[in-house]
């Protein structure tokens, strides 16, 4: 399965029009990693079906309860749902405080192997790797210290033509001299060229900030907060939030092929007019909803 990217909240602060505050699952075949946690992201997994078990990983941009209010609830599920895989959480300096002090005022315990990792919010940084994908954190402009996230695929080994294998009926010794790089004699081109590895970039809460285009460069899609549309560019600029024109520039400037708009402000009832002003500039934009899901 290619990367599955699942919204499960796309509002701001205050939950509102079936919108909950931020978090998004992205999926793979056997691990899923979850970014951000605001109120309620437990339950809106269960309700895009999407098991709790699978998930590895949690990536905590910064410390505002409309990212982080779901965590102890989903920690103490783990717990009570008898989780024994190890789960790992990475955020901003304060985030250990946030969890274990939860946990302990309210008489929760784990009873799984939990680890904590504070990252250096002052500079961009390869944090984690597995497997599947390589995560960079990336520092933005915003009122507390907040990163964003990107994903990235790994490159994947080209795949061995199994028509060839037909073509030439060839015995298990001659397939493994050829994946050992072997020559057998017979003048192929035995493999296929893999897919190209997906990426895709969690840019939430921040002002307009260009300073993070570099490290977006040759992303494949990007997901950019627009808190509020173009007219409410003042207030986007006072509370360090980026208006849906300010996400589109971003995009335009890193070449990305596909724009998400979310953590929208509860003054909007339809988001459709935020999409409609960042499309003046980076035509392929797309609001999403709770429920959104793309298949990068
Ligand atoms: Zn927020
Ligand atoms: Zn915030």
């Amino acid at each position: 399965m290619p990367l599955k990217l699942t919204v499960l909240g796309s509002n701001s602060a205050i939950p509102a029009f079936g919108r909950n505050p931020s978090g998004q699952v992205l999926e793979t075949d056997n691990s899923a990693y979850l970014i951000d946690c605001g109120e309620g992201t437990q339950m809106k997994l269960d309700e895009f079906k999407i098991k709790k078990s699978k998930i590895l990983v949690i990536f905590i941009s910064h410390l505002h309860g409309d990212h982080i209010f779901g965590l102890p609830g989903l920690i103490t599920s783990y717990c009570l749902g008898g989780r024994t895989k190890k789960l790992q959480i990475f955020g901003p300096k304060g985030i250990e405080e946030f969890i274990l002090t939860t946990l302990k005022l309210s008489y929760s315990y784990v009873n799984f192997d939990l680890v904590i990792n504070e990252i250096n919010t002052e500079i961009a940084s390869e944090i984690y790797s597995d497997h599947n994908v390589m995560v960079e954190a990336v520092p933005l402009k915003h009122r507390v210290p907040t990163m964003g996230f990107i994903f990235k695929e790994n490159p994947r080994r080209p795949k061995l033509d199994k028509t060839l294998i037909e073509k030439y009926e060839l015995s298990k010794e001659q397939i493994v001299k050829i994946l050992g790089g072997e020559d057998i004699g017979i003048d192929e081109n035995w493999f296929l060229a893999p897919r190209m590895p997906r990426s895709y970039a969690y840019i939430s809460d921040t002002s307009y900030f260009p300073e993070i285009l570099p490290q977006l460069n040759g992303i494949q899609v990007l997901y950019h907060e627009a808190t509020y549309d173009e007219d409410k560019r003042n207030l986007a600029e006072e509370r360090f939030h980026s208006t849906s024109v300010d996400a589109a520039r971003i995009a335009e400037g890193c070449s990305c092929t596909k724009l998400l708009l979310g953590h929208f402000s509860s003054r909007y009832h339809s988001t459709e007019p935020l999409a409609e002003s960042a499309k003046t500039i980076f035509p392929n934009t797309e609001c999403v909803h709770d429920g959104f899901v793309l298949e990068l």
